[in-house]
């Protein structure tokens, strides 16, 4: 394992945005993880971890860390009875690969989640979810290195600690867990969900699909809707939708009697999408190299040479307009490294 400095990570990453690394190397195996982390005790300095770069917005300048790169690679297949099969990915597997070999093979559960870029240990990161399908519903254990503990274990399902797009990893006490490998348990027989409208739509008329159809779907409907990442930079959703008490919503809902909203126990989910679009008319607004996708406001696109200064200035004036116009305080999705 070579320990390189001063290395550029703007490539490295989906926005295309960022300064360097004052250290940087790439693990292809957990024992890779260990040294790596070994070699930080010597120097004094933490340890940030990068997978497919898909959900990072880097800070300009160098970073005083050892930016540590995921490789580990590997997908083995155990079937359990007769309808469960477990699989156990390395954390450095692409999420899409995955989801492509899952579905290929004719296993159900992660269809919906066809097309999302970045690891398969990024995916328990942030709970990746899309079109009704949260990846908790199918992770049967995380395996991380404790940089504390400074060895491997296994953290069950229950002590991930998921929630709506969060976890243990996003929160203080995770911050020194690595992902190294992570354990799902698909289903060899499964009924499609169908539940968001783009889907149904699509399916008009089909309530059974094949498992091939669904995730070819969802890849039209996301190539229809999302910007290509091989034209402009972004990391997706810059922004999370934000979750507000029912009384809350409900007074929202008398001054905009067309916003949308999805219960979630006491709760409403609000596609931040419809206030960016409806409320702060920015879809498609654009200021100097950075705006708001014009298909989809809630991605945030940097159109070639923009800083980490400029997308924390046009995240800042969306959500004062959220705020001013409708109370929300908005939270960033996207992780930002400093
Ligand atoms: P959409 O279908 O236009 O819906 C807009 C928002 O409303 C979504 O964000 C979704 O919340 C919510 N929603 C829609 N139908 C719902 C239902 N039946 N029940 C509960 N909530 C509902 O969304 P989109 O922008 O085209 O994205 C499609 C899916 O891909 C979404 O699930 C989205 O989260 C996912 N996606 C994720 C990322 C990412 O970076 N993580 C990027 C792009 C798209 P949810 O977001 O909670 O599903």
């Amino acid at each position: 394992m070579k320990i390189q400095e001063h290395i550029s990570l703007k490539e490295l990453t989906t926005m295309k945005i960022g300064g360097t690394a004052r250290y940087f190397c790439s693990a292809s195996t957990r024992e890779e993880v260990e040294e790596a982390v070994l070699f930080t005790h010597g120097k004094k300095v933490p340890v940030i971890v990068l997978g497919g770069g898909s959900n990072i917005l880097i800070a300009s300048g160098e970073i005083n860390a050892l930016v540590l790169k995921i490789e580990i690679k590997g997908i083995e297949w155990a079937t359990h009875g007769t309808d469960m099969e477990q699989v156990v990915v390395g954390a450095g597997e692409s999420w899409d690969g995955l989801v492509a070999r899952t579905v290929e093979k004719g296993f159900w559960g992660i269809e919906n989640l066809s097309g999302i870029p970045g690891t398969t240990g990024a995916a328990p990161i942030q709970n990746i979810g899309a079109y009704g399908t949260e990846v908790k519903d199918t992770i049967l254990w995380v395996e991380v290195f404790d940089i504390a503990a400074g060895k491997l274990r296994q953290l069950t399902n229950a002590e991930c600690r998921f929630s709506y797009r969060d976890s243990i990893f996003k929160k203080p006490e995770g911050k020194a867990l690595i992902v190294t490998r992570v354990a799902f348990a698909l289903k060899r027989g499964g009924t499609p969900n169908l539940e968001y409208k783009d889907l149904k739509n699509h399916f008009a008329g089909k309530e059974t699909p094949p498992l091939t159809d669904i995730r070819n779907a969802v890849l039209e409907i996301r190539g229809r809707k999302f910007p290509d990442l091989s034209v402009v930079g972004t990391a997706g959703s810059f922004f999370k939708n934000p979750i507000i008490p029912k009384e809350k919503f409900d007074t929202l809902k008398q001054k905009f009697p067309d916003l949308p909203g999805f219960p979630m126990g006491n709760d409403v989910k609000i596609p931040l999408a419809w206030i960016l679009d409806n409320v702060c008319n920015l879809k498609g607004a654009t200021d100097g190299n950075v705006g708001m996708f014009k298909n989809q406001p809630i991605v945030l696109v940097n159109f070639g040479g923009a800083t980490f200064e400029e997308v924390m200035l046009l995240a800042k004036k969306v959500a004062d307009c959220v705020r001013e116009k409708t109370g929300i305080d908005v939270e960033c999705e996207v992780q930002q490294i400093k």
